[in-house]
């Protein structure tokens, strides 16, 4: 069996394929949408709706990277998300 790295969501906290997850990082003081070949701190999010309106409410991206998120960079997540 090949191994495949898996990565928690942080809204719902299961643990997905990495490919199958949205990856945000901090670039410049600022969060960041990017594919899976980015190095550095990086939060993983499901494409769910709920998990990003979760994430919105809890404020665990900013937490887990330290930085502030405008309503702008949800709805750029909103627009990824399956659901
Ligand atoms: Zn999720």
């Amino acid at each position: 069996m090949t191994y495949i790295p898996t990565r928690m969501c942080v809204g719902c906290r299961k643990r997905f394929h990495q490919d199958q997850l949205l990856r945000i990082v901090k670039d410049n003081g600022k969060a960041k949408l990017v594919d899976s070949h980015t190095q550095g701190r990086s939060i993983y999010l499901c494409r769910k709706r709920e998990c990003i309106l979760s994430c919105k409410k809890s404020h665990a991206i900013e937490r887990g990277l330290k930085v502030t998120l405008d309503e702008e960079f949800f709805r750029e997540l909103e627009d990824k998300c399956d659901e």
